[in-house]
C-alpha cells in the first residue's frame, strides 16, 4: 500500500547510521538554543550526542536484526521495529527487549519509542473511530505507516501540551493556544496552533505526530486533532531544552562529559498556523476517542520504560567498577548494595516484560499490552532509578561531585598532582578512575540524569497518573469478596466466584495465554 500524496522528507530509504545523520542535514529548521538560531543540528556539540543515540537504533537493526527489525504486516517487508505495528504478543515483547538493549548501549534515552507507541496506539484507535463514525482515518494511517516504514524514518510523538492552568479544560484556558488546536479548516485540511512541551528527539525526527494530551469534552472539539507534520513544516519554532551540565560538551575534552557519545534530547515545539493536509489527519473532532488514544498510548509507553533497566545495567556496572578501582569491592556491604541495585533494576524489567507478555488483541488486530502491569512498571520507574542512583553515589565516594576538571588533569601546572592524588588502586590508571566517576555523575546528576531520573518521574505521565490507573483496575470489590468468603462472613459457591473473574483478573487467569 502506498500514498502518492505523502511527501517523505528523505529522497532514498535510510539504511545506515550515516544515511540517518545525513538525512538531518540541510533542513530549514527554526531551532533556538541560547537565544540564537542553530545552523546545523548535526554539527552542534550539545545536540550531536542525542543524534548519535538515535543513530544507534539504525546500527542495532543492522547488527541484530532479530531484535531490532520485524516483518511489517502492511508491506510484507522487513522494517525497523520502531516503525512496526505489533500484531502478536512476541512483537510487543520484543519491543521491550530491544529497548533494554539500547539502554545498555547508549546509557541514555534513544528517543524512538514515543513514535513507536504513538503509531501502535493510533492503529487500534483509528480502527475503532472509523467503526463508530464511518470515517477513513485507519486507511490513511496505514498508508502513512507504510510510507515511513519504506523510508525507515524517525517519528516523534507530540502529546504533552503546555497546559496552562492545570485545573481547567482546554476550552476554559485564558489563552486558547495553551493546548494545540485547530484554528482554521479548509477543503484541503486544517491549520493548528499551540505548543507541545518536553518533546523527546523532536529535532532528530522526520515526522511529528500531534495528539491530544487528555480526556476531552464536547466543548473541546477543536482540540481533538491528530495529524502527522513534517519536522521542517512551515510555522514551527523549536526551542531547545537545557540539560544539567550540558555546556560541558562545548568545553573540549571528553572526560568531564561522562558519556561523551550519547545523550537525550527534549525541546519545546511551537506551532503557529501549521497546515495538516486531509490525508495526514487521523482524528478530527471525535472528542469521545481522545481518552482511548491517551490511555492506549500511555499503556504502551509506560512499559516502554524498561529502557531504564538497560540504562540501570550501565549504572550498576559503573558502581561495581568504581568499587573495584577504590579497592573496596570485596566488602560485604558493597556486594549487598550491588545486589540491591540489581533487584530494583530487574523489578522494573520484570513488570514491563510481564505487561507485554500479557498482551491482548484489539479490534484492529494490533496487540496491546496489559494496562495494570504497565502502570505498575512505570510507577516503579518513578522511584527505583532514584534509589539505584543513590546507591551508585554511595559506592562512588564524594569525588563524584568534587573532582577537578579534565583541563586541570591535563595541565602542566597541577596535572601531576592530580595523577598522584586521584589514584585509587595502584594497578588502575587515575584517568580511568576519573572516567568512571564522571559517568556516574553524568547519569545521576548530569546530562543523562535527565533521562535516567526526571524523565523516569514525569515521562509518560507523573506518578499520580499511574496511581489513578492502578486504582481504576484494582478490583477491590472482588478482593473483598475473596476475603469475606474465607473469613466466613459471606460464604459463596466456588463456581459463582470463578464466574466473576473479569477485567484485570480475566487477563491474569486467561488460560489461552
Ligand atoms: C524528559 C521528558 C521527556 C518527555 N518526552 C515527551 C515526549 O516525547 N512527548 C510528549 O508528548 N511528552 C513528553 N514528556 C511529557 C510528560 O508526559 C509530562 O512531563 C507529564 O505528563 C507531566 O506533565 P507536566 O510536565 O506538564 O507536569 P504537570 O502536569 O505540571 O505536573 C506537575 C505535578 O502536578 C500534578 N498535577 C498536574 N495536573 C494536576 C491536576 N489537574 N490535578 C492535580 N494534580 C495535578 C502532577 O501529578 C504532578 O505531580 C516528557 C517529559 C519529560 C520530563
Ligand atoms: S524514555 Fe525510554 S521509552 Fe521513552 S523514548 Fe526514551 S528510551 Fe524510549
Amino acid at each position: 500500500m502506498s500514498s502518492p500524496t505523502i511527501k517523505t522528507p528523505v529522497k532514498t530509504p535510510i539504511k545506515t547510521r550515516e544515511d540517518y545523520i545525513n538525512s538531518l542535514r540541510n533542513r530549514k529548521l527554526k531551532v533556538y538554543l541560547f537565544g540564537e538560531l542553530v545552523e546545523d543540528i548535526t554539527e552542534h556539540p550539545m545536540i550531536r550526542p542525542s543524534i548519535n543515540a538515535v543513530a544507534e537504533t539504525y546500527d542495532l537493526a543492522q547488527r541484530e536484526p532479530e531484535l531490532a527489525t520485524a516483518v511489517s504486516q502492511l508491506t510484507g517487508e522487513k522494517v525497523n521495529r520502531f516503525l512496526n505495528i505489533a500484531m502478536n504478543r512476541d512483537d510487543v515483547v520484543l519491543q521491550n527487549k530491544m529497548q533494554r538493549r539500547l539502554g545498555q548501549l547508549t546509557g541514555t534515552c534513544f528517543q524512538r519509542c514515543v513514535g513507536m507507541d504513538a503509531l501502535n496506539s493510533l492503529y487500534s484507535t483509528t480502527f475503532e473511530i472509523d467503526e463508530q463514525y464511518k470515517t477513513d482515518y485507519h486507511e490513511k494511517l496505514k498508508a502513512f505507516i507504510s510510507e515511513v516504514q519504506k523510508q525507515n524514518l524517525v517519528i516523534g510523538g507530540a502529546m504533552t501540551d503546555v497546559k496552562g492552568d492545570r485545573s481547567l479544560a482546554p476550552h476554559e484556558q485564558a489563552d486558547p493556544d495553551l493546548f494545540v488546536h485547530v484554528v482554521k479548516r479548509t477543503g484541503e485540511g486544517v491549520y493548528v496552533s499551540g505548543a507541545k512541551a518536553h518533546q523527546t528527539g523532536c529535532l532528530n525526527s522526520h515526522w511529528l505526530i500531534v495528539m491530544p494530551t487528555m480526556r476531552l469534552t464536547e466543548n473541546d472539539k477543536d482540540y481533538a486533532i491528530v495529524g502527522a507534520i513534517p519536522v521542517e513544516a512551515e510555522g514551527i519554532t523549536y526551542i531547545y531544552g537545557r540539560q544539567s551540565c550540558d555546556t560541558r560538551s562545548m568545553e573540549g575534552g571528553e572526560i568531564d562529559q561522562g558519556n561523551a557519545n550519547f545523550g537525550g534530547q527534549e525541546a519545546m515545539i511551537i506551532l503557529d498556523n501549521v497546515f495538516i493536509p486531509d490525508e495526514l489527519i487521523f482524528m478530527n473532532g471525535e472528542t469521545d476517542f481522545a481518552s482511548m488514544l491517551v490511555e492506549r498510548f500511555t499503556c504502551y509507553h509506560r512499559r516502554s520504560y524498561v529502557c531504564k533497566s538497560g540504562v540501570g545495567d550501565v549504572l550498576i556496572g559503573a558502581a561495581a567498577t568504581v568499587a573495584e578501582y577504590n579497592g573496596a569491592e570485596k566488602a560485604s556491604h558493597i556486594k549487598d548494595k550491588l545486589v540491591e541495585m540489581t533487584h530494583l533494576n530487574e523489578t522494573i524489567y520484570a513488570t514491563g516484560i510481564a505487561s507485554s507478555y500479557q498482551s491482548k488483541p484489539t479490534k484492529s488486530g494490533a496487540y496491546l499490552n496489559d494496562d495494570m502491569i504497565a502502570n505498575v512498571c512505570k510507577h516503579h520507574v518513578t522511584k527505583m532509578p532514584y534509589e539505584i542512583a543513590r546507591l551508585a553515589q554511595d559506592l562512588a565516594g564524594g569525588l563524584v561531585v568534587t573532582m577537578p576538571s579534565e583541563k586541570d588533569y591535563r595541565s602542566e601546572a597541577v596535572g601531576h598532582l592530580l595523577e598522584k592524588y586521584l589514584k585509587g588502586r595502584a594497578d588502575v590508571s587515575t584517568e580511568n578512575r576519573m572516567r568512571i566517576l564522571r559517568l556516574i555523575e553524568n547519569m545521576t546528576l548530569g546530562r543523562n540524569a535527565v533521562g535516567y531520573l526526571t524523565e523516569s518521574m514525569h515521562g509518560a505521565g507523573s506518578p499520580q497518573a499511574q496511581r489513578i490507573q492502578i486504582a481504576r483496575q484494582m478490583q477491590l470489590e472482588f478482593k473483598k469478596q475473596l476475603a469475606k468468603e474465607l473469613a466466613g462472613i459471606e460464604p459463596r459457591r466456588r463456581e459463582q466466584m470463578t464466574g466473576e473473574i473479569a477485567d484485570y483478573f480475566g487477563r491474569v487467569f486467561d488460560t489461552k495465554v
